[in-house]
């Protein structure tokens, strides 16, 4: 099975770069972000708690999220494998998601962590709120989500770093570039 994390900071094209994964490779996506904005939309008691948090560019609490990745990984317990877009995000949930997974006796298999230079990341979110609409696109909030990533999320690398699955794969250039440069990742783990 092949469980990818596919790590980096928001606007780094995580979730384009997923939609391409899950097309070749036949993953199963867990988008934390998009479920939550679900979540939100069906005005669950777990979105009107997140709604508050995703509006500040703050990470939700580490149990609400642990509780809901532990409730969809048995949701599909014929997946190929996953793609975990968005989370881990802290190391609590990273040691979480090794928990969850050994327990079902999986484990990840690499973390890919796109790079990319934090203008265009700036660039890039604003552009997607003209297009997307997404209400934490604004440059308040998305100056908090870079901050938060930085400060909260950016160090979990190591966690995966000293475990060996850590690949970095550049993400300033084109789409397909980028997902060229994933797929050689990818295909050199699965032989
Ligand atoms: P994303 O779509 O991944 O950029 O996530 C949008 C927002 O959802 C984040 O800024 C957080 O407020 C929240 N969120 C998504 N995933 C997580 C997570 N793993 N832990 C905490 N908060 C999260």
């Amino acid at each position: 099975m092949l469980n990818i994390v596919i790590f980096g900071a928001p606007g780094s094209g995580k979730g384009t770069q997923s939609k391409l994964i899950i097309e070749k490779y036949g993953l199963h996506h867990i988008s934390t972000g998009d479920i939550l904005r679900q979540e939100i939309e069906q005005k669950t008691a777990l979105g009107l708690i997140a709604e508050e948090y995703i509006a500040q560019g703050h990470l939700v609490p580490d149990q609400l999220i642990i509780d809901m990745m532990a409730d969809i990984l048995d949701r599909y317990p014929s997946a190929k494998g996953y793609i975990f877009d968005g989370f881990p995000r802290t190391l609590s949930q990273g040691e979480a998601l090794d928990t969850m997974l050994s327990e079902r006796n999986l484990a990840i298999t690499a973390v890919l962590r796109l790079q990319v230079n934090e203008k265009l990341l700036i660039d890039r979110m604003l552009k997607r709120k003209e297009e997307l609409g997404r209400s934490d696109d604004n440059l308040e909030t998305i100056q908090n989500r870079l901050h938060v990533y930085k400060t909260q999320t950016d160090s979990l690398s190591e966690y995966y770093k000293k475990k060996g699955k850590l690949f970095k794969v550049e993400g300033d250039g084109l789409v397909d570039d980028v997902f060229e440069h994933i797929t050689e990742v990818i295909n050199l783990l699965s032989v």
